[in-house]
C-alpha cells in the first residue's frame, strides 16, 4: 500500500481529500479563468526569478 501525501490546491491553497485529484478539484470549483490567471502569476514569478 502506498501512502499519498495530501495535495494542496495552488490557487485557493486548499489541502484536498487524500482521493480528489487536483485536476477534478480544479474542474469543479475553479474557474478556467482562474486557473489561467494562476498559472500565469507562476510564469511571471518564474521569469521574475530568472531576471
Ligand atoms: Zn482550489
Amino acid at each position: 500500500m502506498t501512502f499519498d501525501p495530501p495535495v494542496t490546491c495552488p490557487v485557493c491553497e486548499e489541502v484536498l481529500e487524500l482521493d480528489r485529484k487536483l485536476e477534478g478539484h480544479l474542474v469543479e470549483k475553479h474557474t478556467q479563468q482562474e486557473v489561467v490567471r494562476y498559472v500565469v502569476s507562476q510564469q511571471n514569478r518564474a521569469e521574475a526569478l530568472v531576471r
